[in-house]
């Protein structure tokens, strides 16, 4: 994937979390997107295996993207449908 902001191409590589990973509006009490209407979630909390998703690098932008649009986005998602 190319970096939306330099165009140089960005390092392939995961997040990971002992918690769900999400994108919410704003810091909420708990960390469930399923309880938010504006919530994404990016990554299911699996017990186990905690979470992951894909994400992007760019290191002369210092920014990081992750597209939740591809299916093998998230890890567990992945996973669960084995
Ligand atoms: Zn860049």
């Amino acid at each position: 994937m190319k970096c939306y902001c330099c165009g140089e191409e960005m390092e392939p590589g995961v997040i990971q979390s002992a918690q769900e990973i999400n994108w919410q509006s704003k810091k909420r009490l708990l960390n469930n997107s399923d309880l938010y209407d504006d919530a994404v979630c990016l990554s299911r909390r699996s017990f186990w295996k905690g979470s992951a998703v894909k994400a992007w690098l760019c290191r002369n932008c210092k920014k990081v993207v992750i597209d939740y649009a591809d299916p093998d986005s998230d890890f567990n998602q992945k996973h669960s449908a084995e």
